[in-house]
């Protein structure tokens, strides 16, 4: 692949510009850009038990195939998943097997196993974009289902705009399987999220409204980089856990000047 001009546009970074475009353009500008979510240390618990969990799932399906069905169903299943010194992620993996199993017993087994686990998408244009599916299943002959495993508190499907971001998160997905024609022979139908923190599956069809909304909102990306436009900050509650707010408010940690002991 030649070298290119721009930096592929990540999921997390588009939903970031989403949220902020200032934050995006600080983001994008970070040598750390390639590393956001990828951490192995624990100081971040949460981050760490959710890589914790989406690599204990990720060989899951591939060590099931070829397994003979016995009455020690159960057992297989959860066989196949680690045993996390971590009680919490272990706990995780024991309600993720329950699930699985169910969907094991009730749906067609001709569709359990998913077609890709922790695929890499990648669709080149000007500007590329890219990011990993955790995991697509079949729902049936013609269509399939991408799947996010989320280990957050946030991600809770009856909490208003959050079916509505997650839209966006999938959609950004979905577009890319479907310019870059990776399964052409597929409808991407709809999007499920395994949440093992609130313990919740919730699937959903995908929105075509969604889809018209990341391109328009990807154009806009895309023109604003390479004209070298200005990005507006969006101010909001959420500028508090942003990692820019030293760069982006000058005043930041400054005394404001006050002399409290002048009479006003
Ligand atoms: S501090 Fe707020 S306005 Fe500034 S970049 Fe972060 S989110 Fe945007």
């Amino acid at each position: 692949m030649k070298e290119k001009k721009f930096k592929a546009i990540r999921k997390s970074a588009f939903m970031v510009y989403k949220q902020c475009p200032k934050r995006f353009e600080y983001n994008y500008a970070d040598p750390k850009y390639w590393d956001y979510g990828t951490t192995t240390d624990k100081s971040n618990m949460k981050t760490w038990r959710g890589n914790e969990f989406h690599e204990g799932v990720e060989h899951f399906f591939d060590n099931l195939i070829g397994e003979t069905i016995t009455k020690e169903l159960p057992e297989l299943f959860r066989n196949h998943l680690p045993q996390h010194e971590d009680t919490v992620v272990n706990g995780w993996f024991d309600w993720f097997s329950d699930i699985e199993l169910k969907r094991y017993q009730t749906e067609d087994m001709k569709y359990f196993l998913p077609i890709a686990n922790e695929l890499k998408v990648y669709y080149e244009n000007t500007i590329d974009r890219t990011g990993h599916i955790d995991r697509i299943d079949r729902l049936n002959e013609t269509n399939i289902c991408s799947v996010e495993y989320k280990a957050g508190q946030s991600y809770d499907m009856t909490i208003p705009d959050r079916t509505t971001s997650m839209n966006s998160e999938i959609g950004f997905y979905v577009q890319i399987l479907k310019l870059s024609k990776e399964y052409p022979d597929y409808k991407i139908t709809h999007w499920k999220v395994i949440n093992p923190v609130h313990k919740k599956v919730w699937m959903n069809k995908i929105s075509p409204i969604s889809l018209r909304s990341v391109e328009t909102v990807f154009a806009d990306m895309v023109d604003k980089i390479i004209k070298k436009k200005v990005f507006p900050k969006k101010i909001s509650p959420l500028c508090h856990w942003c990692p820019y707010m030293k760069p982006c408010d000058p005043f930041y940690g400054k005394p404001l000047g006050i002399d409290f002991n002048k009479p006003l």
